[in-house]
């Protein structure tokens, strides 16, 4: 067992796999610029998702960037609080204002908050599935539809999650992954937008190469574009890591499984509810320390876990409303249950290559932490 247990770990392809698979970038010569590797990772992507419309970017921000760039979004977007500073920042630095709803135990957005906090200015809904837990898809489109909304949502951590059998990137106007090394898939760094509206096609390459629109005889520049192009060793990367991906997530489900067995007995602390009719990509694995029934609050136990090797995770501790960078901006808030989640939520070690006897490990140390403080009181 190795001697500190890191919180997450990148899956990798095997190291001859991704050797073989860049070698004929020294023949083609092309390293960007929407090259085959790319446009087979787009197409491999479609038929892995049974989405209409896959493409892909340097990274997500840059994809969630450009997806509210392409729907022309104004005003104001109902959003969360509970997510990873991207998701406002992206808001933001496109001049909209984001109006933080408050979330419920799902950790994701309370559809019962999204209706009062709509007025004439909001134009979409831009939330996350967040730890790749999905939101309540049917009452957020029924929302959209009612009130005319645009949604697009933030499933940087959700990509291979489905509901209902579909996939997450199946619903919305657009879903924007994060391929990133940490996420459960991985291009290095890497974003994707899925969507069945044909007519963003050409927006997004417009507006992932500089907004150059070429013709027969020269280009022109139509729209103040950004670069945004994914490159080919990206792709690679992307094209082996898919093939492994279901086993990634088989692999999560198997070790997310001992968690919850080893900690229903522990008390004060919550495991997720997971829900029939979805399947989980296991991206995280949060729990909720109960201080009152566990006997120390959650920065305890992080760092009491913590001195003993284990390493784990405040996500998000700060919620994107309280960062330093937006708390004076007066914003309307009533995020009273997103506050309360920050202190209790702890993301415990979860990936592809943690062994089940490290997962047992860490169980048997939260229960000796747990009984050590019932027992000193
Ligand atoms: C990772 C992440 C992003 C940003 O994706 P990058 O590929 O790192 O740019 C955005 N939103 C959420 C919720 C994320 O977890």
């Amino acid at each position: 067992m190795a001697d500190i247990i890191k919180p997450t770990q990148p899956s990798l392809p095997d190291y001859d796999a991704y050797i073989r698979e860049i070698k004929d970038i020294w023949d083609t010569k092309l390293l960007t610029n929407n090259g085959p590797k790319v446009r087979k990772l787009q197409h491999r992507i479609r038929e892995y998702m049974g989405c209409r419309n896959a493409d892909l970017f340097v990274n997500g921000h840059s994809a969630l960037t450009i997806a509210i760039q392409a729907l022309h979004l104004q005003g104001e977007v109902l959003t969360s609080p509970f997510t990873f500073i991207s998701t406002t920042n992206a808001i933001v630095q496109n001049g909209l204002t984001p109006v933080f709803c408050d979330i419920d135990d799902s950790y994701n957005i309370d559809p019962k908050m999204l209706e009062e906090h709509i007025s004439e200015k909001t134009s979409a809904i831009i939330v996350p599935h967040i730890f790749g837990i999905p939101c309540k898809i049917d009452e957020i489109e029924r929302i959209a539809i009612k009130y005319q909304l645009k949604v697009v949502y933030d499933g940087a951590q959700a990509f291979g999650t489905k509901v209902s059998g579909k996939h997450i990137g199946r619903y919305g106007d657009i879903t924007m992954f994060s391929l990133h090394a940490i996420k459960v898939f991985n291009s290095i760094e890497g974003g994707l937008l899925t969507y069945g509206d044909d007519t963003l096609q050409e927006a997004f390459s417009l507006y992932k190469n500089f907004g150059i629109s070429y013709y027969e005889t020269g280009s022109d520049v139509i729209l103040p574009g950004i670069n945004a192009k994914m490159n080919e060793f990206q792709a690679a990367m992307g094209i082996l890591g898919l093939d492994l991906v279901e086993k990634e997530i088989e692999t999560r489900k198997t070790l997310a499984h001992i968690y919850i067995d080893r900690l229903s007995g522990v008390e004060g602390i919550d495991t997720y509810p997971y829900e029939k009719g979805i399947d989980y990509n296991y991206a995280y694995f949060p729990v909720r320390i109960k201080e009152e029934s566990f006997g120390i609050g959650r920065d305890e136990l992080f760092s009491r876990l913590k001195k003993e090797g284990i390493i784990t995770r405040k996500l998000y501790d700060t919620l994107c409303c309280d960062y330093s960078c937006y708390k004076e901006r007066g914003y309307l808030l009533d995020v009273t249950h997103a506050r309360k989640i920050a202190k209790e939520a702890l993301d415990l070690p979860l990936y592809g290559t943690l062994q089940p006897g490290e997962v047992e490990h860490i169980c048997d140390v939260i229960s000796m932490i747990q009984k050590e403080r019932i027992n000193g009181r």
